[in-house]
């Protein structure tokens, strides 16, 4: 599987989907290969103190994985 190999340079978040350098991005947690900008994360951490904590889910429907 080598196309698409160049996209890695510049992951995409998955939540604002804006491009961001590599050195920017914060993957998810546990079972989430997705990275995420650290605005998104920062704004997720606040959804989930207000959801009483907890684990947040990774926003892909496909990913059954957890974030942060
Ligand atoms: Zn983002
Ligand atoms: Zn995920």
């Amino acid at each position: 599987m080598a196309e698409g190999e160049g996209l890695q340079q510049h992951p995409c978040c998955g939540i604002c989907m804006e491009p961001m350098a590599p050195t920017e991005a914060h993957l998810g947690g546990v079972g989430c290969e997705q990275a995420f900008c650290s605005a998104c994360i920062a704004q997720a951490g606040h959804l989930k103190v207000e959801s009483g904590g907890g684990t947040l889910r990774c926003p892909y429907a496909s990913c059954d994985g957890a974030l942060c």
